[in-house]
């Protein structure tokens, strides 16, 4: 952990960075259809649009983030296949999905195609929930007392989602993971379904650690690292799941921005991006911070938080020194070696340091002081990172 440290002169920090989670996209319907068997859904009172997918690509491409589509693909069904798994849909082995084969397939595939860089397909679920014999349960991966369902259906669902991402051409299988309902369990022995992801390719999953089952504890107070993947806290969300183009406001305090689709968007898709443009107002207050950052993706994402709670910072007299064995002894899979260093002074800084290349950029000189970004790469060796600083014009 690094809280700001300063010296007088400056603060220096290692940020917390913020990562957009976007849950349950995907329905063409919005029909909440819980009390008739059928799934949650959106809940919004119109049919989804190919709009509604351009909204969270904007969010990405003005922000420089690549925000997770946590998705649901039962509507995308061309081919009925879903037929086979009788356990993903409402209809079971009756399912007829010709209602939501329409033009609006391609344009909401292209837009996704088309904005790779802003938009991360997550992988949430086929139907979201679970029907045994026909009956709906809550929920698609693991049941309300954190039972996970049977490992032979759990492969099938990994498998028919991947078939569907492939009807459209929306592959390869995503890396990332957030559970419906937030039904999860942590630390199972045998690896539980943390290790049957990791197997598909998920590499990150994220959920709140207030409701998940624990069979061991997470290492940190944010993530932890779970059968070859990286889970993280999503913390409670700023708004309900069903709240539809709200004014967002309250304090982020973990490092998950999560939200459901509704949150996003606007009861006329033309308006969209007016929803969209109060949470762009909203996070680029934690861009603009020495303390809290907006990673780029979710690799970039899970390397700045091991480093912000694993790593320790102290500042010196024109130093920074950081110590890394804690990271290193981690092990963490999936994350890079690159982490981000805020200082914030009176007036410009140079960096050099013999262990790490250094870039910096000043993305700010006001009245409230020069924030210095730093992109610390260190040598591969290095367990810790000695900082030199210096007055620009010296
Ligand atoms: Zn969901």
């Amino acid at each position: 952990m690094n809280a700001g440290l300063a010296d007088g002169t400056l603060t220096a920090c290692i940020p917390l960075p913020l990562q957009v989670v976007i849950d349950d996209l995907g329905w063409w319907c919005g029909a909440d259809g819980h009390e008739r068997n059928e799934p949650f859904r959106t809940g919004i009172a119109r049919n989804h649009v190919p709009a509604d997918y351009e909204a969270i690509a904007y969010l990405g491409r003005e922000l420089g983030m690549r925000p997770q589509a946590a998705m649901i693909l039962c509507e995308w069904d061309r081919d009925n296949i879903l037929r086979a798994l009788p356990s993903s849909t409402w209809m079971g082995a009756d399912w007829d999905n010709r209602r939501w084969i329409g033009p609006w397939l391609d344009e909401a595939a292209d837009i996704i195609r088309r904005n790779r860089d802003c938009f991360e397909v997550t992988l949430h679920g086929i139907g979201h929930e679970f029907w045994l014999d026909g009956r709906m349960e809550r929920a698609e991966w693991h049941d309300a007392n954190g039972r996970m369902r049977p490992r032979d259906e759990i492969l099938r669902h990994i498998e028919f989602f991947a078939r569907l991402l492939e009807q459209h051409r929306l592959g390869p299988f995503p890396e990332s993971f957030v559970p419906a309902a937030f039904l999860h369990r942590f630390g199972v022995a045998d690896g539980g379904l943390a290790a049957i992801l990791a197997g598909a390719g998920i590499r990150y999953i994220s959920t709140p650690f207030q409701s998940m089952h624990l069979d061991a504890p997470p290492c940190c107070l944010h993530f932890g690292v779970d059968a070859g993947t990286i889970t993280v806290d999503r913390g409670r969300d700023l708004r309900p799941w069903y709240d539809l183009g709200p004014a967002p406001g309250g304090l982020l305090t973990g490092p998950v921005c999560g939200m459901h689709w509704p949150n996003l968007l606007h009861a006329d898709p033309a308006r969209n991006h007016e929803v969209v443009d109060r949470w762009i107002d909203l996070l680029r207050l934690y861009g603009d911070r020495v303390d809290t950052m907006l990673a780029r993706d979710t690799r970039a994402f899970c390397t700045q938080l091991i480093h912000r709670e694993c790593a320790r910072l102290d500042v010196g007299d024109y130093t920074i020194h950081i110590d890394l064995a804690a990271v290193r002894s981690l092990h963490a899979p999936a994350i890079d070696t690159a982490f981000e260093v805020r200082v914030e002074s009176d007036g410009p800084l140079r960096f050099e340091s013999p262990d790490a290349a250094i870039e910096c950029t000043v993305s700010r000189t006001n009245s409230g002081g020069t924030l210095h970004r730093l992109a610390v790469a260190p040598k591969a060796e290095a367990n810790a990172v000695w900082i030199r600083m210096k007055p620009s014009g010296a």
